[in-house]
C-alpha cells in the first residue's frame, strides 16, 4: 500500500496522541537540551553568554569538535560522559568511562543519612563503591567534623574520586577496597553505599547505561549479590547504634530489609523517591551480637 503523496501545501501531521508520540517529542525537547549544553561546553560559556553574544566566531577546530560530540549523543553515548560532568548534590563532579554517573536518586540516600548524622558530633563514615566520590563529598562538604572514607575496587575510579575531593576541597580518606577488605576491623557510626543492583539479563542495560561500567550496575541473577555481601558484612563495622543506608532497586525494598534482619540489624526501614517508589533502604546495628 503506497501513501498519499505529501505536498509541500498540505500542514504537517500533528504528533500523534499517543504516550509513544509524546515521549518522542519530550526526547527531542531533551535532546535540543543536550545538544546546546554540548556547544556550551566546546566554547566555554554559560547559556547566558551564549545567547549574549551570537556573533562571536567559533573557531573550525571548535566547530568539528562540537559535531562530532553531537555525533557521539545521537549515537546514545551519555551527556555526562561526552562534557565530563555531572552535578550532585550541588556539586558539580568529574565523571569519566570509569565512574557510574551519579543520579538524583541518589540524592535521597545523602538526605536520608545527612537527618540522622547532622544529630552527631563528629561521626565516622563508610561510603563503600564511591565511584565519583558523589556520596563521600557530599556528605564531607555537609558535615565538616565527620571523617569520611571512601572505598572501591578499582583504582580508576578512586581516581576521578580524588580529583573530585581535591577540586572541592573535601577531606575524605580513599582506600581501594573490595567493599570491607581492606578495612581490617574499622568501625563506622555510618555506612552509605550505592551498589550495583540490577539484575544480570535486564532488557534496561541495553540501553544508553551500557556506555557505563558493568561492574557499578550489574549484580548477580537477581541484582542483590553485592547489597547480600555488604549487608552481611555491616555488624562488624558499624559502632553500636550506627546506621547503613543503601540505594537498591525499586522492586527490592522488602528483600533488601529481609537481608538486614538476617543479619541482625534492628528497625530497617524503606524510603520512596519522588516518583513514590522505595529506592533507599536502612537499618541500625544495636551493638549487641543477635544470639541465633
Ligand atoms: N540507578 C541505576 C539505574 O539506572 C542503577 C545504579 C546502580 O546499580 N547502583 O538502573
Amino acid at each position: 500500500m503506497s501513501e498519499p503523496a505529501t505536498g509541500p501545501s498540505q500542514v504537517p501531521a500533528a504528533p500523534e496522541p499517543t504516550a509513544g508520540g509524546l515521549l518522542a517529542a519530550a526526547r527531542q525537547l531533551a535532546d535540543a537540551a543536550d545538544v546546546r549544553l554540548l556547544l556550551q561546553h566546546v566554547l566555554d560559556l554559560s547559556h547566558a553568554q551564549l545567547i549574549a553574544r551570537p556573533e562571536r566566531r567559533v573557531t573550525s577546530a571548535q566547530a568539528e569538535q562540537y559535531s562530532a560530540l553531537v555525533r557521539r549523543r545521537a549515537a546514545g553515548e551519555p551527556l555526562a560522559y561526552l562534557t565530563g560532568r555531572r552535578e550532585f548534590y550541588g556539586l558539580d563532579l568529574i565523571v569519566t568511562p570509569a565512574v557510574l554517573i551519579p543520579r538524583p536518586e541518589t540524592e535521597l540516600l545523602v538526605d536520608i543519612a545527612l537527618d540522622v548524622l547532622r544529630g552527631h558530633p563528629a561521626p565516622l563514615v563508610l561510603d563503600l563503591g564511591t565511584g565519583s566520590g558523589a556520596i563521600a563529598l557530599a556528605l564531607g562538604r555537609a558535615l565538616p567534623a565527620a571523617h569520611v572514607v571512601a572505598v572501591d575496587r578499582f583504582a580508576q575510579a578512586l581516581a576521578v574520586a580524588r580529583q573530585n575531593a581535591e577540586q572541592h576541597a573535601v577531606a575524605v580518606e580513599f582506600l581501594c577496597s573490595d567493599w570491607y577488605a581492606a578495612l581490617g576491623s574499622r568501625r563506622f557510626d555510618a555506612i552509605l553505599a550505592n551498589p550495583p543492583y540490577v539484575a544480570a539479563g535486564d532488557p534496561h542495560l541495553s540501553g544508553e547505561i551500557r556506555h557505563e561500567p558493568v561492574s557499578a550496575l550489574v549484580s548477580g541473577a537477581d541484582g542483590l549479590d553485592d547489597l547480600r555481601q555488604i549487608i552481611a558484612g555491616a555488624a562488624q563495622h558499624l559502632n553500636p547504634r550506627g546506621c547503613i543506608w543503601v540505594e537498591h532497586g525499586c522492586d527490592q525494598a522488602r528483600a533488601v530489609r529481609e537481608l538486614f534482619r538476617a543479619a541482625g540489624l534492628a528497625d530497617p526501614v524503606s524510603w520512596n523517591d519522588l516518583a513514590g517508589l522505595p529506592r533507599v533502604s536502612g537499618a541500625s546495628w544495636s551493638g549487641a551480637e543477635s544470639r541465633r
